[in-house]
């Protein structure tokens, strides 16, 4: 039964679900398993409502314990072998039929290192298909495609979350952490912070400054900050000429960003633009943060740049207390997106089509170089291809994450072949041929690397429940079956990606489970035992050719999908306090509370004749979507928001834009074209 003990009474780990990775003690008691937070530097001993309540699911009676394969339109359970075979067999026909890459492979940025660094070779070594991304792309790949533009390389935050504690002023463009990550702003000071967001947020009120700019227009508020540092004489210019290459083309750039345009365009005051850059370059350490809503947007990774840009205009990245960074938002968010999940990514933050990488990496897999697939379709490429005929999903639920969910749905439902590995039946496990049902977090061991580059270690309380297995397990079962044997063991497989890691620019060679328990994690690059690892980067050097750090002019456009006549408002989507992602998780925990809402502005909504509380329907060109009314005066009175962790009638991402991002391939959920009326 779960919550069993098995050779200890508790585990030391991290909590499921967010970047943050707070630590946590469980305990399993007669009545189930206790949750206590757990002292650590990044959440201080802290948890939120989720991490409290994160064991609830062990034993829900949600909780798959058996495979269910379909049989006459309908799921029944199946026997592992029975469910095994039918994946193996449809894989087989497919590709004979089709060719490799019809089948296709989806992850997740919450699984452990372990399981990205095993999905990646299990789909270009077992499957020997180019088509595998992840949810990642939707969540900081435009963060991550400006960090390595600029940078050289992406880490989401180069220094420690501790550093951001003792910076005097943190610009917050696009977060929201008092909601989603809240021992977080136990490193914020509020008379320091200024918060950019088109919604007044629980962190905006925290804030002594707010710039609430009209949604898609990050960019230009970058570039208007930035011209201002420039004309008021705060560019730090031996920085500048020491450290970094391409101002002057930036200076240009931005040179007719002047205040008054940027005022018209985003709705920013000047006073708070003139005060934002004056903050910033009069504190002894600054920080610059974005998050989803800078970055999910069809110019994100041009909106993240901006932002870089005046980071680096102000000398602050590679500055002892002082940077750029990216607040990752998933579990392993980071990790996630290092070991080779990503559709052109190879293991240790490789690019696929880097032939020395590839013949790295090949040496570790024992293939030949020219064997190793790809680059593929980013993921809602992937998600709307005619050619992939079979999908195998880990750790994700596109049905509800993915922009222009209704679609991404019915392309679901007409594949040949679904297979979902996930431990309750969420909404794409519901259209799945084949369900595998797979341990939680406090059943399995591995590693997760936090929104720092800090790996730490998931530890194991308890055996799944028997007719359960690990998404190792899972990955191993069908890698035999396709002639691959491969290793299920959590620490086997790590030691794996340790070589396969090595001599990239996320190096994990020299970091060891007895490393990570001795020291309470080890930041990457780490790339040997005597290493002590990398808690702030760029100090000396960038990751670049030439060790300096890459100026981008990027210019304003508007968003894919500006209001017009038919749909006059902007529609925006993010993240609640009690849920996370897509929900199917949390939404099944009952001391989570939480409804789905359309929130608004009152004088909208008397505009509409919408009451509080009452029926709304927003439509976009993609569909519509209906949930209660609530009014709030923290909205702008052009735009409407959607939490996006919501199914069925209320499933925000019916109605977002899959516009993509031409760097990142990110789409733009953050902004889109909206009609609101009463239900
Ligand atoms: Fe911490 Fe995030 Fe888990 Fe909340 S959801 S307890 S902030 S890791």
């Amino acid at each position: 039964p779960l919550g069993t003990v098995v050779g200890m009474p508790a585990a030391d780990t991290h909590c499921p679900y967010c970047a943050l990775q707070c630590a946590m003690t469980l305990r399993a008691g007669m009545t189930g398993v206790e949750v206590e937070g757990r002292e650590f530097p990044t959440n201080r001993g802290g948890l939120c409502q989720k991490g409290w309540t994160a064991a609830d699911l062990l034993r829900h009676p949600d909780r798959l314990t058996q495979p269910l394969v379909r049989d006459g339109g309908a799921l029944r359970p199946a026997t592992w072998p029975e469910a095994l075979d039918r994946v193996v067999d449809g894989i087989r026909a497919i590709q004979d039929r089709h060719g490799r890459d019809a089948v296709a492979v989806f992850g997740g940025g919450g699984l452990t290192n372990q399981k990205a660094y095993a999905l990646g070779r299990f789909a270009r070594v077992a499957l020997r298909t180019r088509t595998i991304d992840y949810n990642g792309r939707f969540c900081m790949s435009s963060a991550a495609a400006a960090g390595n533009r600029a940078f050289g390389l992406d880490r989401g935050l180069p220094f420690p979350v501790a550093d951001i504690a003792a910076a005097d002023a943190v610009l917050l463009v696009g977060a929201n952490p008092a909601e989603t990550m809240p021992p977080f702003v136990r490193h914020l000071d509020g008379a320091g912070l200024i918060v950019v967001d088109p919604r007044r947020t629980a962190t905006a009120r925290m804030a002594s400054l707010h710039l609430q700019p009209t949604p898609g227009t990050d960019l230009a508020l970058g570039n208007g900050l930035l011209h201002i540092a420039i004309t008021e004489g705060l560019v730090d210019k031996a920085y500048v000429d020491a450290r970094t290459t391409g101002f002057d083309a930036v200076r240009a750039a931005v040179s007719d960003w002047w205040p008054a345009r940027v005022e018209r365009l985003t709705g920013v005051p000047v006073a708070d633009l003139h005060a934002t850059v004056e903050r910033l370059a009069g504190a002894r350490r600054a920080v610059v943060l974005t998050a989803r809503g800078a970055e999910q947007h069809a110019k994100g990774t041009d909106t993240v740049t901006a932002f870089v840009n005046l980071a680096l205009a102000l000398g602050l990245p590679g500055r002892p207390g002082s940077g750029y960074g990216c607040l990752t938002g998933q579990g392993n968010g980071q990790g996630g997106r290092e070991h080779g999940q990503k559709a052109d990514q190879l293991p240790g933050y490789r690019r696929i089509d880097d032939p020395a990488a590839r013949a790295h990496v090949a040496a570790v897999w024992g293939v030949d170089p020219a064997d190793i697939p790809g680059p593929g379709p980013s993921a809602y490429e992937l998600l709307s291809s005619d050619e992939v005929r079979a999908l195998l999903v880990f750790g994700s639920n596109p049905a509800v994450s993915a922009p222009r969910a209704a679609r991404v749905e019915r392309w679901l439902r007409g594949r040949d072949l679904l297979v979902v590995a996930d431990f309750v039946l969420s909404e794409t496990a519901a259209l799945a041929d084949v369900v595998l049902p797979t341990a939680q977090w406090a059943e399995e061991d591995g590693t997760l690397t936090n929104l720092e580059g800090r790996v730490i270690r998931r530890r194991r309380l308890a055996a799944p429940p028997p007719g359960v297995r690990t998404d190792l397990e899972v990955l191993a079962d069908l890698s035999a079956r396709l002639g691959v044997p491969t290793s299920a063991e959590p620490r086997v497989v790590f030691d794996e990606l340790r070589r396969a890691s090595a001599g990239g620019a996320a190096d994990y060679a020299g970091i060891t489970y007895d490393r990570i328990d001795a020291e309470g994690g080890v930041f990457w690059p780490c790339p040997d035992a005597a290493h002590p690892g990398t808690p702030r980067m760029f100090l000396d050097r960038f990751a670049t050719p030439d060790g300096r750090a890459r100026f981008v002019p990027v210019t304003h456009r508007p968003a894919a999908e500006e209001p017009d006549a038919d749909f006059p408002l902007y529609l925006t989507t993010g993240r609640v306090l009690t849920q996370y992602q897509s929900g199917a998780q949390t939404r099944r925990v009952a001391a989570l509370p939480g409804e789905p809402f359309v929130e608004l502005h009152p004088d909208l909504a008397a505009r509409l004749g919408v009451a509080d509380g009452g029926p709304v329907t927003v439509a976009t060109r993609r569909g519509s979507a209906t949930a209660p009314a609530r009014l709030s005066d923290a909205i702008r009175a052009d735009t409407v928001f959607m939490p996006f962790h919501y199914a069925g009638a209320a499933r925000a991402n019916t109605l977002t834009n899959p516009a993509l991002d031409p760097v990142s391939r990110m789409p733009e959920f953050k902004v889109c074209a909206a009609r609101v009326t009463a239900a």
